[in-house]
């Protein structure tokens, strides 16, 4: 009797969901002499090897645009309020800023580099 699609063992991976960030756990099956490997998080998101791939490529991309957002708006952040503090405390937070948006600058020079994973066969 041939047992088709049995679920071999599934065991927590260190890594997050790339949709909610939960933990993630890998489960084997085996068809036949196929094994099929599931990845899936605790609320039910469910990925293929090459999908959770794309899927964390993406993160990768939204999370980096987010911190150069973060580190840009410090600047407007710093106009709104520096009339609350000291010439002396105002001009620290001025400087600080440039150097927010040399690494906004450092990280949107990642970005331009950034490489999703890629899963197709070039040949
Ligand atoms: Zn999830």
């Amino acid at each position: 009797m041939e047992v088709r699609n049995t679920v071999d063992n599934t065991h927590p991976i260190q890594a997050t969901c790339p949709l909610c960030r939960g933990p993630l756990s890998e489960t084997v099956k085996t068809d036949g002499d196929r094994k099929l490997v599931e990845l899936k998080c605790l609320v039910g998101h469910c990925f293929s090897p090459r999908a959770l791939l794309e899927a964390h490529s993406q993160v990768e991309e939204t999370v980096l645009w987010s911190a150069v957002v973060a580190l840009e708006e410090a600047s407007i952040l710093v106009d709104a309020v520096t009339s609350q503090f000291t010439p002396q405390i105002a001009q620290r937070l001025r400087d600080q800023c440039l150097l927010k948006k040399r690494q906004a600058l450092d990280i949107r020079t990642i970005l331009e580099h950034l490489e999703p994973f890629e899963t197709e066969s070039t040949d």
